[in-house]
């Protein structure tokens, strides 16, 4: 049986609940409502202007939705800070790659596996056996990170230097070191060649079918989106269009209107 058939039937693990959002004068979500169940694949795709990234950035807790909410195993998670997402199991990358560039790809995921771990500056300096125990513990994962997504060879290289498609990876390796339950990607497959995304459908497959992370996935690549998700949930001017499995949605006539009157199309 897939993740997909198990997730059948199963309570959402989130639930994105008649959100809205409103910048001055501008309805950016306009009462979308949607849940993700546990193991699926999610895109959210939608034209120029949909409002995916205003969802994206809810979820992540960078902006608060002016009306509705968002549950994560029936909890709200509206009075969480975008500090403390990692430590719901909310993990997540960034349009553009946001590492810290002056450090090693070993450093950066290990910041990542720091969401887990109970010490503060106090605790390290004094060095006590549980700090030393915790440490070790993240060496191993980080380890274990760097081997699965095929980054050992540049563990110790700054980011700074790195092809796009690596320091992708790299991000990708410091949100899988929160250990999410869930993983917000936005737009991954931008500035990647053909191979490149094909091989990120590939990856981003196994890290749901062998870490057991929920994805959420917002992307203009319709290839990508259409090849891996099991759910589709298409916006257009903030508002839920259609939803349903990739050939529904891709057939669904508001969807190719949507998309013939946009620059997208
Ligand atoms: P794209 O695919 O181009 O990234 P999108 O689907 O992610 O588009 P959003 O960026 O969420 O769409 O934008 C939805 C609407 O909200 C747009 O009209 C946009 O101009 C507006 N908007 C987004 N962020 C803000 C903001 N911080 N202040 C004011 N308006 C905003």
């Amino acid at each position: 049986m897939t993740q997909a058939q198990v997730a059948q039937g199963q309570d959402p693990l989130l639930a994105v609940r008649d959100v809205s959002v409103v910048f001055g004068g501008i309805v950016a979500l306009n009462g979308v409502s949607f849940e993700m169940k546990k193991g699926h694949i999610l895109g959210l795709i939608g034209p120029n202007g949909a409002g995916k990234t205003t969802l994206f950035n809810c979820l992540s807790r960078l902006y608060q939705p002016t009306t509705g909410d968002i549950l994560m195993e029936g909890k709200s998670i509206l009075n969480r800070q975008p500090s403390q997402i990692a430590a719901a199991g909310i993990g997540r990358t960034f349009q553009n790659v946001a590492l810290f560039p002056r450090l090693t790809v070993r450093d950066n995921i290990r910041i990542g596996g720091h969401s887990r771990t109970k010490s503060d500056i106090i605790s390290d300096a004094l060095k006590l056996p549980w700090v030393r125990s915790e440490e070790h513990d993240l060496n191993i994962k980080v380890d274990e990170i760097l081997t699965y997504l095929d980054l050992h060879d540049v563990a110790d290289r700054e980011v700074a230097g790195l092809p796009f498609g690596t320091q992708k990876r790299v991000e990708l390796g410091r949100a899988l070191a929160t250990e999410p339950k869930i993983l917000l990607l936005d737009e991954p497959a931008g500035g990647l060649n053909h191979e490149e995304v094909y091989s990120l459908g590939d990856l981003i497959r196994r890290v749901r079918d062998e870490r057991d992370i929920t994805v959420l996935l917002v992307e203009h690549h319709m290839g990508l989106v259409m090849s891996i998700a099991d759910h589709v949930v298409a916006l257009n001017f903030g508002k839920k269009l259609a939803e349903g499995t990739p050939a529904a949605v891709q057939s669904d006539p508001d969807v190719i209107k949507a998309y013939l009157g946009s620059k997208d199309a």
